[in-house]
């Protein structure tokens, strides 16, 4: 049976937490295993913490996030922003590739894409960025 539920919410980083829980709630449904639910967790988590820091460096924006439970029971998750957006996707994408500080290990795509099944990024400068994951 289909179901889904949209999220939306600002940058700010307290929200970061909230999407991660929200994912682990709504992918419980599925009845994961502890590592399923964890993978699904920590993908959340990288693609929330890119719209946070990268689409958003100066400002608070907006951010949604999509959970989908599709009808051959694979859990669809789309996170969306208005940001920057991304110029060159391919590169962005290279493990180890980042644009942000020493903080950032360029890993957060490579995570998302050994987490999940598939990963998909939809990106233009000045609009924003669409990552959509399935597992
Ligand atoms: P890490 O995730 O390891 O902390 P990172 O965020 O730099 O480091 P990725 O998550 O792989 O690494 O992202 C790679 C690069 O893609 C980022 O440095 C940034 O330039 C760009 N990027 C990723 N997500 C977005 C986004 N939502 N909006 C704009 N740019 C993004
Ligand atoms: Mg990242």
């Amino acid at each position: 049976m289909e179901n889904h539920v949209n999220l939306e919410f600002p940058s700010r980083s307290a929200n970061e937490g909230f999407a991660r829980a929200a994912a682990a709630c709504f992918a419980a449904q599925l009845d994961p295993t502890l590592e399923e639910v964890n993978d699904v967790k920590t993908a959340v988590s990288e693609a929330v913490t890119n719209a946070i820091v990268h689409a958003y460096p100066d400002t608070i924006g907006k951010i949604a996030m999509k959970l989908r439970l599709r009808e051959d029971h694979s859990l669809e998750i789309v996170i969306r922003d208005w940001g920057v957006g991304i110029a060159d996707v391919d590169q962005a994408r290279t493990p180890l590739f980042t644009t942000g500080n020493e903080e950032r290990s360029g890993m957060g795509f490579t995570i998302m894409e050994s987490f999940m099944d598939t990963l998909k990024v939809r990106s233009a400068p000045g609009k924003g960025t669409t990552v959509t994951m399935r597992r």
